[in-house]
């Protein structure tokens, strides 16, 4: 038993070491994740498994077989939903939301994206904290909000520079510059990859061969073609040392040095690039990146006066840009069917709007609902009344019992005020506001006739038997009301900034009670049974 334990132990760390890498070899990572999917199968450990297989599915996306990534990732993603596991939610998303890129669907990859940020929480690795807000913000910046993307980026920086984590933060750079390159921002780009090339110097780090390529593109757009020739004689020097798998970067690398080459003048050195490029586009079926090599040489004729050459090969260029359009249009559609072909996977794709708007450990709605539903609800309801309900204390329960007893004292108190809002106000809902705090919204229920009810939700909170849970410890609640008619403008901000300031007074009155009406003119409806206070 305690062997078998050690086994899952090591197997869970050496995954999360794969899962953390920020250079990703896929080829020979999809063999070691198979391998560990083996393994895990050997210790009859499910989330081991899942894990594993999540692991390979992200390695079938970048090896190009994204059809084949987007058919494990159901399955993947449903283990984790039915386990209530949010890292490996928060991953899933993460792989969902870059097959969406490969599609180029911005809103889908933005969407899963912000779904692995928000899913997040203590037990994600930093590396997962830094990388999925990288690519929140890689997102953004596809779906074309530069300035949102910006301001994620830079929160990235800070917190990847916090961890002390400089290869992460150059990955972060590297993105960022890539962002800015793609947006056609060179002058920004550039400036990033400034404070990149500074950081990895500072740090004695090395810059990876994909890297170098982004510098050198955005050194060729800002017209300083030499460095771009330099770095780019760099990448490759440093593919050739054989340390980055990633076999046909190569041909990348040797196409940008052709243009930077070219953008110099010095047209055989750019030719034999070139030729070295095309040599493994052939070998290695790289078509996409051959369209580009038809394109660079049409160009490179071009540039030595040779119109009619560059003409012939604009032609071959044109017609393999329009082959392999039409080629990706196909690709795409058949992911997006092995994507949506059963209607189960509609439903999961409806299960997952319905999750993002849901607090996992209570079940409860959450925030993002609430600030769906409320402003719809003030603007149907002739009466309404919100409350916070507050926990009282709840820091003494997490200090003196556990953090563990505190959660189960959140998921009970949940399933109270769950409970005794649909007895009284079926219309209504429930919210986790975040921490110990709730929200409830009481539709068509106004006045005294509110404050009773709540005062009643109250007392079903400090009178349930807790003593199983906390051993004596009392659990009560505090709550602040506002409602509409307190308010002149009738929104949610001042709905709420009303009840927050009842919810002060009554905790300033002792805690484990209601209190409702205005505060601004000093009149205050206090509910407490007495009865039951003790
Ligand atoms: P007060 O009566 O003034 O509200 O006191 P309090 O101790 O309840 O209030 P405070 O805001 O100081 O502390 C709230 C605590 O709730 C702090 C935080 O650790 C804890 N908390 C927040 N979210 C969770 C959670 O998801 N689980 C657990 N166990 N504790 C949580
Ligand atoms: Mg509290
Ligand atoms: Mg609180």
């Amino acid at each position: 038993m305690q062997g078998r334990l050690t086994d899952a132990d090591q197997l869970s760390a050496a995954l999360t070491e794969l899962e953390d890498q920020y250079v990703w070899a896929a080829d020979s990572s999809y063999d070691t994740a198979t391998a560990y999917e083996r393994q895990a199968r050997a210790l009859g450990d499910e989330r081991l498994i899942t894990r594993a297989r999540l692991c390979q599915a992200n390695m079938l996306m970048r090896m190009g077989d994204v059809a084949g990534a987007a058919r494990q990732i159901w399955a993947l993603h449903r283990w984790a939903a039915d386990h209530d596991d949010r890292v490996l939610q928060a991953r899933t998303h993460l792989v969902w939301s870059n097959i969406h890129r490969h599609l180029g669907d911005a809103a889908q990859c933005l969407e899963h994206a912000v779904l692995a940020v928000e899913l997040l929480d203590e037990s994600a690795t930093a590396y997962m904290h830094v990388w999925h807000r990288t690519k929140l913000a890689d997102a953004l910046g596809l779906a074309g909000s530069m300035d949102a993307a910006r301001a994620r980026y830079e929160q990235t920086e800070v917190l990847a520079a916090e961890l002390g984590e400089p290869k992460l933060l150059l990955g972060v750079l590297n993105n960022y510059a890539y962002t800015e390159h793609a947006a056609g921002e060179h002058e920004r780009a550039q400036a990033v990859t400034n404070q990149l090339q500074l950081i990895a110097l500072e740090h004695g780090l090395e810059l990876d061969p994909a890297g170098l390529d982004t510098i050198g593109a955005i050194e060729i757009e800002n017209g300083n073609y030499s460095e771009a020739e330099q770095l780019l004689l760099e990448a490759v020097r440093r593919h050739e040392l054989g340390k980055y798998e990633d076999a046909d970067a190569l041909a990348e690398y040797k196409l940008t040095l052709a243009r930077a080459q070219r953008f110099l003048g010095v047209t055989d050195r750019a030719q034999d690039s070139l030729d070295r490029s095309r040599e493994l586009c052939v070998s290695r079926g790289l078509g996409d990146v051959l369209v580009r090599v038809h394109q660079e040489q049409a160009e490179l004729h071009a540039a030595r006066g040779d119109f009619a050459e560059a003409f012939a090969v604009h032609k071959i260029f044109f017609a393999a840009h329009h082959a392999l359009h039409s080629s990706q249009r196909e690709a795409q559609a058949r992911t997006r069917q092995a994507m949506f072909e059963t209607t189960e996977a509609r439903q999961e794709a409806e299960r997952f709007r319905e999750q993002a708007r849901r607090d996992p450990l209570t079940g409860l709605r959450n925030r993002r609902y609430l600030d769906e539903q409320l402003p719809e609800m003030i603007e149907q309801c002739i009466g309404l009344t919100v409350a916070i309900v507050d926990l009282d204390h709840f820091k003494r329960v997490n200090d003196q019992l556990s953090h563990n007893i505190g959660d189960q004292v959140l998921i009970q108190v949940a399933k109270i005020l769950e409970t005794e809002l649909a007895a009284v106000s079926p219309d209504g809902f429930v919210a986790r506001m975040g921490g110990e705090e709730f929200l409830l919204a009481l539709p068509g229920i106004t006045g005294p006739a509110a404050g009773t009810h709540l005062d009643g939700i109250r007392v079903a909170i400090s009178s349930y038997d807790w003593s199983e849970l906390t051993h004596g410890m009392p659990i009560t609640v505090s709550i602040g009301v506002a409602g509409l008619t307190d308010t002149n403008t009738a929104s949610q901000a001042a709905l709420l900034s009303i009840a927050d300031r009842n919810l002060y007074v009554a905790k300033h009155a002792g805690r484990d009670r209601v209190v409702a009406g205005k505060h601004l003119d000093g009149r205050h409806r206090s509910y407490r049974n007495s009865a039951n206070a003790a």
